[in-house]
């Protein structure tokens, strides 16, 4: 093994390899129990050193973990699927590499944060921004695609949003996907798909690549922007209100991820911290046995090419919405100067919601927020499902009762990805200093997940703890992956086990 590092010292020097067991500890925290053990970490500054690190690690047949930022909070933060991997941290590899304002393209490698591209667009002063998340500003835009997590706002489907990857394969070989194989090729940044078998759905949510640059495509900001609000007395009227809303978004009138609903918990959550005096002490939080309605709060934003667009758009929202919520109210940025400074919608990333992640401490919050460090307990679990008022409101059902049970509070955000589908957010949140709250979260987490995918609402993303609960699949998936992997990595050293779904036919 003294072999292995110091082959690896020779690409990197000594300060980008580490190996001190301080060092390696906060690599193996995340916001629940984890056992794997991190071998060694890797901080290259260069692509060229991460096709010698993985060349290394073919020599040696030893794994590597890659990631970006490491800002995975909730789904396993920095630590690899398996065990004594040595982590690749690409932080140090941050270089925006190009950049368009006309045909709105940014193109990045995997250090660069989302609080780095609003810092340059700023700088810019350019007319467009790109959707940003619920999470860490200082989270990495590339890992965040590879998750294919979602941003708000109209491009917030990220991973439809990007083409042009270089990736470095397990074996140091380097490919670039759509019309990045050409050199000279003019709309390598500006279209997915490129000529042949398309390569980069390969590389999102797999262990087939290293994904060393990524072109993201930018949102002009809007010539007229308004926001809405309308609260849904509680989850029995959430069904009609929901298959009212389903249409304007299929229609585009309200365009994709730009819709979110939240339930109480979520919004409370993000408000401020559990109150702990008014339950004495008592936990889980239920707003119904306080006499309280647990009501939705559905957010919406619309973006419009002009102010007459937007108020018809308006309108329609109006007519729609009548009768079917509590209240509705609208913004628009010419009665309200403040709508376009700070705002989320408007790709200026936040850490609001990461202080959620404090919810059940009773510690106050630190200056620099890091929920790994600090114990705060959170998993998530994220199904995909059918836009229908009936069968979101029945998953509903289920995810209360169970978190419930387990002595959570529901937290639930749903976003309207598009007009057929929507994304589920539920979110355990526990405090990691009390005794068994991790085992209870996490029994909570597999029993939900478990009736959840019974009744055929599958994840569509998953944490590393749960890369092996998905149901066994019926066709020859598995043994395509098998093939994939043997050809790409033939010594299996690149992330083993994460969304490995080769076991389902071995
Ligand atoms: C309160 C809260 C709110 C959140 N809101 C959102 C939200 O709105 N939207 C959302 O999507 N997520 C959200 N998250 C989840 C998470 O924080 C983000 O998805 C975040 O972007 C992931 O961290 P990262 O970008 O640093 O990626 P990383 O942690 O660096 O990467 C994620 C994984 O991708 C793989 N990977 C990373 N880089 C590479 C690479 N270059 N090549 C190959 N594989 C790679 C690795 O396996 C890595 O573990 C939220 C979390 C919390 C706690």
């Amino acid at each position: 093994m003294n072999d292995l590092l110091n082959a690896w010292q020779a690409v990197l020097t000594s300060d980008y390899l580490l190996t001190d067991t301080a060092t390696l500890s906060t690599y193996e925290q995340a916001t629940f129990s984890t056992t794997q053990r991190v071998y060694a970490v890797l901080r290259p500054e260069t692509v060229g050193q991460v096709q010698e690190c993985l060349k290394i690690a073919n020599q040696y047949k030893t794994p590597l973990y890659p990631i970006s930022r490491g800002k995975n909070w909730g789904l396993g933060s920095r630590v690899p699927v398996q065990d004594n991997c040595t982590i690749l941290d690409l932080s140090r590899i941050n270089r925006i590499i190009d950049y368009n304002e006309k045909l709105a393209y940014i193109t990045i490698q995997p250090g660069v944060t989302f609080r780095q591209v609003y810092e340059f667009l700023k700088e810019q002063n350019s007319k467009l921004f790109i959707s940003v998340i619920g999470g860490s500003p200082e989270a990495s835009v590339i890992g965040n695609t590879l998750e294919r997590g979602d941003g708000s706002g109209p491009l917030g489907e990220r991973v439809a949003h990007v083409c042009n990857f270089e990736i470095i394969l397990p074996t140091g070989e380097c490919i670039h996907t759509d019309f990045g194989r050409f050199a000279n090729a003019s709309a390598k940044a500006v279209n997915r798909w490129g000529v042949g078998p398309a390569l980069d759905g390969l590389f999102s949510q797999s262990n087939l690549g290293i994904v060393t640059q990524m072109t993201v495509w930018l949102t002009p900001l809007p010539k007229f922007f308004q926001t809405f609000n309308c609260v849904i007395q509680d989850s029995g009227h959430l069904s009609n209100f929901i298959d009212k809303l389903q249409p304007l978004i299929l229609q585009d009138a309200i365009r994709s991820n730009c819709f979110t609903f939240w339930n109480s918990y979520k919004f409370l959550a993000r408000q401020g911290r559990y109150p702990w005096q008014i339950m004495g002490e008592k936990t889980p939080l239920c707003l119904k046995e306080l006499k309280r309605f647990e009501r939705w709060l559905g957010t919406g934003c619309l973006y419009s090419a002009s102010r007459e667009q937007g108020l018809a758009i308006r309108k329609l929202i109006e007519e729609t919405f009548t009768g079917q919520v509590e209240s509705l109210s609208f913004m628009d940025q010419d009665n309200h100067n403040d709508l376009l400074i700070n705002n989320s919608s408007l790709g200026v990333p936040t850490d609001q919601n990461i202080r959620s992640t404090y919810w059940r401490k009773k510690t106050s919050l630190p200056q620099n927020i890091n929920p790994d460090r600090d114990l705060c307990g959170v998993v998530w679990l994220c199904p995909i499902l059918p836009f229908d008022g009936q069968v979101i409101t029945q998953a509903i059902y289920t995810i209360e009762t169970t978190v419930n049970k387990y002595g959570f509070e529901p937290n639930i955000a749903i976003s309207c990805i598009s007009g057929r589908s929507v994304q589920i957010f539920i979110a355990i949140m526990f405090d990691r200093d009390v005794p068994f709250e991790d085992e209870r979260a996490m029994s909570c987490h597999d029993h939900l997940l478990q009736l959840l995918t019974q009744d055929g609402h599958i994840p569509y993303r998953l944490g590393i703890q749960s890369m092996n609960s998905l149901p066994r699949t019926q066709d020859d998936y598995g043994k395509l992956m098998q093939t994939l992997k043997q050809t790409l990595d033939p010594n299996d050293i690149l992330a083993p086990g994460r969304y490995d779904f080769r076991k389902d036919w071995a």
